[in-house]
């Protein structure tokens, strides 16, 4: 991560100072908060971040010292307290950075409300204060008087984030100079700032933004055509067309969606009134009556997909599936490492750090340094909370379990403040006195008699996925465990294989044997799945979710091992490569080590990462190995396997899918023959958003050509949405006269049916072996539940309509790998061309078997799994991941019924002629 080992200080405040933080320990850097001994936190913004409690009381010098020489450690500090504070506790900019300073490396960043010269620089103010200051407040939006948008543009625009952006500068001004540097923000400054737009414009007398008073502008809700407008349910639709051609497709959609009779008084705006001012009254009340007809999805339908610039306003859950934003932008690889919680005990890491810097744990406490943790103290939140949940017959005390014997020993008295809260689960003991106000399911859960004073082990397996205690930010709750109970619930242990039965393919189930495998693939395999599960799959969760695609450090880790180049199967191209460290010699890659890389990825159960995953170049690379000039294999090939470039494959569009020869872009040579000029359309290109290079299929004068064409003038790609993640960057491509070397055809001139065909089959079977793969790791979602879950007082496997169900599942899974490891030994034994020539139709008879059968799968899983099926959280979150998109498969690469009939086809071709009943 960009910013992995640096050290920051950060003196513990609120709001804007936490935030610059944030940001700094989101991208890598380790930052240490420095709290008051006892004092409680109230910060939320303490992602991966450390905590020490230290006593900066002139009274306890050993507090200072200690201070002293934890920054003298330090790369940046942030100082949030008014000016002088920090020199009153000796610790100002002088004592690290001046002539004899003890850090002159050091980045000390001061933030401050009111300019440190200016008249208010000792007076207490807020957000508001600060950009009444800024002028910025004068010119927001509000009734009678402006309003600030809560406390994000001072605090957070113009303090946090513009604090966090001095550190950066700062940073890389140090790299230069090796010198240290006091970086110096003020939120009336920042809020000037960030709104130097708005502030700017007001002085150009003909824009928008400054004609007429606070209310009547362009942006500040003067304009009908921007702002927000109330629905019939009482849920807003937020409008802002500004320009004329955006106004004209909202006004004719809005208006197609009124009753053709509605009008104010008779007069409905057209798109000439946008800004005829005089009509913007009457445009404002038919737009508000107008929304006021019909509820907000109502509208989000009209609008959706639509230049109008019309969409809803979503509440924050609405809005994103986790509650916690995201860091943003992405510069990094997740996860974050530290802890991952809304609350950081002040003083946690007092000992951890400070013994980091050298001093004794003699020192630590002798030195009068107080202890970090003062079990006294009882969050006031969660105290008021727990005395309105106790339940009477719990505890006098609190709802707390007695855990008497546990390891390490604590003491039970610890535990019996009202507020305390302790939980065994599966022989670990956790306390959630803190966390337990913060649980997504709610507090009443927690307080359940089958949960508070008990082993809460079943309850929380039925609710809960195993892999939730593995996050760090539940993993720190534990306090010990019952000494002498073990734990009987089996985690999964990065790459090791799954003891539930049909959840890994007969070749690696304990007791079971194969004809195709040798030792050597069995060793791959154990390497491959260690690589996923700590690498792929961490990332894949996240990822999958926040929609951006598969990092720059994964793929220069999977370059690293030539992963990228083993996923287009054996051959000359892996030749002088060092495979996966040298397990694997480049001539006895077959393509069985290939089936076990792809189905290890698929594991990472992701389907849009997993295809942002670098599939287009599993698709789109082919044909350039195959049918690439040596020069441009040359150029292109090294790069691509090396992460540095992207490549997609462009054959699908609008008009042509499974009809290929239905094709529209074309490719004419310019005048001096040189090079292709290519105009058309693409869709659904996978990689397409962020591939530098296109393997593109167009009409030539002779029939069709496949030609390699590379982002530059005239090439757009814009994402399409589909139900999967974007992080498959999934898109539209537009080639407006795009340029490419005659040298950069790939086959004949006219040959490019048969260059794309041939492609067909490895593509193929490269996606049945991740449906086979995803098709048992959904029997082993089903398995667990069905034994896990309870209903009518039994688990669900003891109901023989759920077990016809997974003995269906199993089937499938079985009959789809017997064939696919079938499929794949002749693929071993065949030429690229007998390949080509006999196993196209078995192949493509083996996609549709294998995408049918995952729908009828996915189907029987969302069954068993009832509501949590369709959840996007929590148990069933794999199942309803898969539901949604699994369709997919049986689409890409040859739709299901036309691969039946290519393989009947082919079938057919080979009849013997005199063959009769
Ligand atoms: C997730 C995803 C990723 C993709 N990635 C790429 C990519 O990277 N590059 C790329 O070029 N394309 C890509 N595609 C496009 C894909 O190749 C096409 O969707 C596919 O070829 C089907 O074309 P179509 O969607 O236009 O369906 P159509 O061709 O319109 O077919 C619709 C349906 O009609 C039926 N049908 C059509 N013809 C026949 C026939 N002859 N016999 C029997 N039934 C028939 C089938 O049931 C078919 O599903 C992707 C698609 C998806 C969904």
């Amino acid at each position: 991560m960009a910013l992995s080992g640096l050290k920051v200080i950060e003196f513990a405040g609120l709001a804007p100072g936490p935030f610059a933080g944030l940001i700094l320990a989101d991208n890598g850097a380790e930052v240490i908060r420095v709290d008051r001994p006892s004092t409680p936190s109230l910060d939320v913004l303490c992602r991966g971040k450390k905590s020490v409690a230290i006593n900066l009381n002139p009274k306890f010098p050993s507090g200072k010292a200690a201070m002293l020489r934890l920054i003298a450690s330090a790369d940046v500090l942030i100082d949030p307290y008014r000016p002088g504070v920090m020199e009153r506790l000796g610790l100002g900019p002088d004592v690290f950075l001046g002539e004899k300073g003890i850090n002159r490396r050091l980045v000390y960043a001061r933030m401050v409300g009111f300019p440190r010269d200016g008249p208010h620089r000792d007076m207490a103010g807020h957000d508001i204060n600060y950009l009444a200051l800024s002028g910025v407040l004068s010119i927001l939006p509000g009734k009678e008087a402006p309003q600030p948008p809560i406390n994000l543009l001072a605090d957070f625009a113009g303090g946090g984030l513009s604090c966090a952006l001095g550190i950066l500068l700062a940073l890389i001004e140090r790299g230069k100079s090796g010198r240290g540097q006091v970086v110096d923000t003020n939120m009336v400054a920042g809020s000037r700032y960030v709104s130097s737009f708005p502030l700017l414009s007001l002085l150009v007398p003909s824009s928008g933004m400054s004609r007429g008073d606070r209310g009547s502008r362009l942006l500040d809700g003067g304009a009908p055509f921007y702002g927000v407008y109330t629905c019939e349910d009482g849920r807003w639709m937020t409008v802002g067309c500004l320009e004329p051609q955006f106004f004209a497709i909202f006004i004719e959609r809005f208006a197609k969606a009124l009753p053709a009779e509605f009008s104010v008084g008779g007069w409905r705006p057209s798109a000439h009134d946008q800004f005829d001012r005089d009509e913007w009254p009457k445009m404002k009340e038919y737009i508000t009556r107008g929304f006021a007809l019909h509820p907000r999805d109502y509208w989000t339908k009209v609008f959706h997909g639509t230049d109008a610039c019309v969409l809803p306003v979503l509440s924050p859950e609405e809005a994103a599936s986790t509650p916690i934003p995201s860091p943003h932008p992405l510069a990094r690889t997740w996860p974050v490492p530290g802890h991952d919680s809304l609350h950081l005990e002040p003083g946690e890491h007092t000992r951890e750090v400070l013994r980091g810097i050298g001093l004794s744990d003699r020192e630590i406490s002798e030195h009068s340094l107080p202890e970090p943790h003062n079990p006294e103290r009882i969050n006031p939140l969660l105290h008021h909370h727990v005395h309105k949940g106790v339940h009477p017959r719990r505890s006098r005390k609190g709802p707390f379990i007695l855990v008497s014997v546990v390891s390490p020993p604590l003491n039970p008295l610890q535990h019996n403040k009202p507020g305390d809260f302790w939980v065994a689960i599966d022989a670990r003991v956790y306390d959630l006195s803190r966390f337990m106000n913060m649980h997504p399911g709610g507090v009443s859960v927690l307080l359940d008699p089958e949960v508070a004073g008990q082993d809460a082990t079943e309850a929380f397996y039925s609710l809960h996925r195993a892999e939730v205690l593995d996050r760090p930010q539940y993993k720190r709750l534990q306090i010990g465990v019952i000494a002498g109970q073990k734990s009987v619930v089996a985690g999964h242990v990065p790459g090791q294989l799954s003891q539930v039965p049909y959840a890994e393919p007969s070749w690696l189930t304990s007791g079971y044997h194969s004809p195709y495998y040798s030792e050597n693939h069995r060793e791959f395999q154990k390497a491959v799945r260690k690589f996923v599960d700590e690498e792929i799959y961490p990332e894949a969760q996240i990822k999958e979710e926040d929609g951006t695609r598969v990092s720059q450090e994964l793929v220069d880790k999977m370059a690293a091992l030539n992963i990228n180049a083993m996923r287009l199967g054996p051959g000359k191209h892996l030749k002088g490569l060092t495979l996966m460290n040298g397990l694997v010699k480049p001539e006895e890659f077959d393509y069985f080590h290939e089936l076990i890389l792809t189905q290890e990825i698929t594991r990472c159960g992701a389907r849009g990462y997993g295809d942002g995953l670098l599939s287009g170049m599993v698709i789109g690379l082919p044909p350039v190995l195959n049918f690439g000039s040596d020069e441009l294999k040359a150029r292109i090939v090294p790069e691509v396997f090396q992460g540095k470039k992207f490549i997609s494959l462009a054959i699908s569009e609008a008009h042509a899918g499974s009809d290929v020869m239905g094709l529209q872009t074309t490719a004419v040579k310019s005048e001096d023959g040189k090079e292709w000029i290519i105009n058309g359309t693409k869709k659904w290109i996978t990689n397409g958003v962020f591939s530098d290079y296109f393997t593109v299929g167009c009409k030539t004068e002779d029939g069709f050509t496949v030609i390699l064409v590379e982002r530059g003038p005239g090439v757009e790609t814009k994402s399409i949405k589909t139900s999967y993640s974007p992080s498959a960057g999934t898109a539209y491509i537009t080639f407006d006269n795009a340029r490419a070397p005659v040298g950069n055809t790939l086959g004949e001139e006219g040959g490019g049916i048969f260059v794309m065909l041939s492609n067909f089959n490895h593509e193929r079977w490269v996606m049945c072996c991740g449906s086979a793969r995803s098709q048992r790791s959904v029997v082993e979602e089903c398995l667990k539940w069905s034994a896990q879950r309870k209903a009518f007082g039994k688990p669900l496997n003891s109901l023989a309509v759920i077990r016809s169900k997974l003995a269906e599942m199993m089937t499938r899974a079985e009959t789809t790998q017997n064939w696919l490891e079938n499929i794949t030994y002749q693929m071993n034994n065949m030429s690229y061309k007998q390949q080509a020539g006999k196993l196209a139709g078995p192949i493509g008879l083996l996609k549709a078997h294998c995408t049918s059968s995952a729908q009828e799968t996915a189907k029987d899983a969302v069954q068993i799994f009832g509501g949590r099926g369709i959840t996007r959280t929590g148990m069933g979150r794999y199942i309803e991941h898969y539901h949604r998109t699994i369709a997919f498969d049986a689409l890409l690469g040859g739709a299901e019924d036309v691969l039946r009939d290519l393989a009947v086809r082919q079938a057919l071709r080979v009849m013997p002629k005199n063959a009769r009943l």
